[in-house]
């Protein structure tokens, strides 16, 4: 048995380890200049399976900055730096995409009456969520 094949009986004889699931974040594209442009900003809500409004809202209230959406793009009305945003993007997916029990980002928000809830796909926890 050479070194390889050995190593691969090794594996399989290894207890399965679950792996944490993460999604691949894409890191926002930030163009700065008198305005802020985050180019890949639909990728962004995409990965983070939310509402682009939704991802919007929340950055133009943290960053106390207003902004529109043209096209898939996400602009803002001032000089944010790129760093600014992928912190606040971070928070975004703390508070509405991670389950708060195990962690893994197979959650669903959804609003019942005033409240807004997200469950977790994979252990079933519910927990209330901020309102912007
Ligand atoms: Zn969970």
């Amino acid at each position: 048995m050479d070194y390889l094949e050995m190593l691969k009986k090794a594996r399989e004889k290894m207890p399965h380890v679950e792996n944490v699931e993460r999604f691949s974040l894409p890191d926002a594209d930030v163009a700065t200049g008198k305005r802020t442009t985050i180019r890949n900003f639909s990728d962004i809500a995409k990965s983070l399976r939310r509402d682009a409004k939704h991802v919007a809202r929340f950055l133009f209230k943290e960053l106390a900055i207003p902004g529109s959406m043209p096209g898939g793009e996400l602009m803002l009305q001032g000089k944010i730096p790129g760093g600014a945003i992928k912190q606040k993007i971070e928070e975004y997916a703390k508070e509405y995409v991670y389950c708060r029990e195990c962690g893994k980002p197979d959650t669903n928000l959804s609003e019942e009456g005033k409240i807004l809830i997200i469950k977790c796909e994979a252990c079933g926890a519910r927990k209330t969520c901020k309102r912007m």
